[in-house]
């Protein structure tokens, strides 16, 4: 099962994908994720990429494709994969389409999880994550039961330095520019499908199945 997850920046694509991935027993890709580990290992990739992320930017198409491409070839992507904030342009799409292409494979679905650009940056302001364990928190709808403290091992959440109000204000205007179109270029291949990210955690799986129609 290969599944693209397009949408904006804090739309809820991360819960969608985690789901998804758990359903089909395949591994989440999260592009985000992988540079940021990269930033704090400090390694070539992460100390190019990380001032573009801190600005909001993408990091040059060139590093991610590779950076993707080499995670699809680890054995536990060779059946399937969810790609989480990647393709992110035009040239990222066509690099995996090509990447698809060689290997005789297609995409199963295509996911746009949308979401109101004003209940984003509402969203994206109050979270919070562990940098230990990785648990996401929302101080409005899934606040921590200690207050700053992960329920999970108890280490001091922190705020991604790319969820100040000004760095996801640029956040979404690269997506308007550089993603967005990337509706189009799919919509032409075949069916986009469409959910709210902010259906309800309670009622996201039932949702997804009847989206994407499975089970
Ligand atoms: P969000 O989707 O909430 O913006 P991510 O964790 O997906 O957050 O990405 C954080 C940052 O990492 C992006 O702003 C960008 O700088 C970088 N990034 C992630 N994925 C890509 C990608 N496919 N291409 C270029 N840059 C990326």
């Amino acid at each position: 099962m290969r599944v693209v997850l397009l949408g904006p920046p804090g739309s809820g694509k991360g819960t969608c994908a985690k789901i998804i991935g758990e359903v089909y027993g395949v591994p989440v890709i999260t592009t985000g994720d992988m540079l940021r580990v990269a930033v704090v290992m400090a390694t070539p990739l992460g100390v190019t990429a990380k001032g573009y992320m801190e600005r909001g930017e993408l990091v040059p198409d060139d590093l991610v494709n590779d950076l993707v491409a080499e995670r699809l070839r680890e054995p536990d992507a060779v059946d399937g994969f969810i790609l989480d904030g990647y393709p992110r342009s035009p040239k990222q799409a066509e690099a995996l389409d090509s990447i698809l292409k060689k290997s005789g494979k297609m995409l199963d679905h295509v996911l746009h999880v949308n979401l109101e650009y004003e209940v984003i940056i509402d969203r994206l302001s109050a979270r919070r994550s562990c940098p230990k364990c990785g648990a996401i928190f929302n101080l409005v709808n899934k606040p921590p039961r200690a207050t700053g403290k992960c329920d999970a091992c108890a280490t001091t959440l922190i705020q991604r330095d790319d969820d100040k109000p000004e760095v996801i204000r640029r956040r979404l205007e690269v997506y308007r520019e550089k993603t967005q179109p990337l509706l189009d270029f799919y919509e032409k291949k075949g069916e986009i499908k469409t959910i709210r990210g902010d259906i309800d955690l309670k009622q996201l799986p039932a949702a997804l199945r009847r989206v994407l129609g499975y089970g």
